[in-house]
């Protein structure tokens, strides 16, 4: 048997047996965990590897292999997938605690549904759109098709001022379109 087999000495941490030739003294757990202890050595061996990653492909290849493998495993395992939506869930709502965050996530998605929804409607018929669904007196489809109506209207007579000839459709479309209105505030107010 070798020197470096002959467990002639012992560890100075623990006792246990160790080889004749180790040059730290401790065992294997002892050192590691000696070693581990220091944050000094941990950002050393950081770099380390880092470095080591850096410079060395084929050990950048069994790294990445390594961490694929990993996350598929942790993926693959329904409890690691619980713990993480937990996290998210804490996460979030650990961010809704402040009442200033919740507020302005509120405030966001008024607005953008409010910039979606009314995408169609001219900023000069918004005032009347809204008094028009204002406490239900228009269902907001009935008001969005009587505002489409007069902005179409709008459009008829204003290219056809530009020609004498059309004036009486252009009047009579203005009609039309403020006795459709008149016709749904009436019905409204029944
Ligand atoms: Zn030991």
């Amino acid at each position: 048997m070798s020197r470096r087999r002959k467990l002639g000495r012992t560890c100075s941490a623990c006792g246990t047996g160790i080889f004749d030739l180790s040059k730290t003294g401790k065992c294997q757990p002892c050192f590691l965990r000696e070693y581990n202890s220091s944050e000094e050595n941990i950002r050393l061996r950081g770099e380390r590897l880092k470095e080591i990653l850096r410079t060395d492909k084929e050990a950048y290849a069994r790294k990445c292999e390594t961490l694929a493998r990993n996350r598929k495993k942790a993926h693959d395992n329904p409890f690691f997938i619980a713990k993480l939506r937990n996290w998210g869930r804490e996460l979030k709502a650990k961010a809704m605690e402040c009442p200033e965050t919740e507020a302005k996530r509120i405030a966001g998605v008024v607005a953008a549904n409010k910039r979606r929804r009314h995408a169609w409607l001219p900023a000069e018929h918004r005032e009347q759109y809204f008094k028009m669904i204002r406490h239900g007196k228009f269902k907001a489809r009935e008001a969005k098709r009587i505002i489409l109506d007069q902005i179409a209207a709008d459009v008829r007579r204003a290219s056809h001022t530009t020609d004498a000839s059309d004036t009486m459709s252009a009047a009579k479309d203005a009609v039309l379109g403020s006795s459709r209105l008149l016709q749904a505030l009436q019905e409204a107010a029944r």
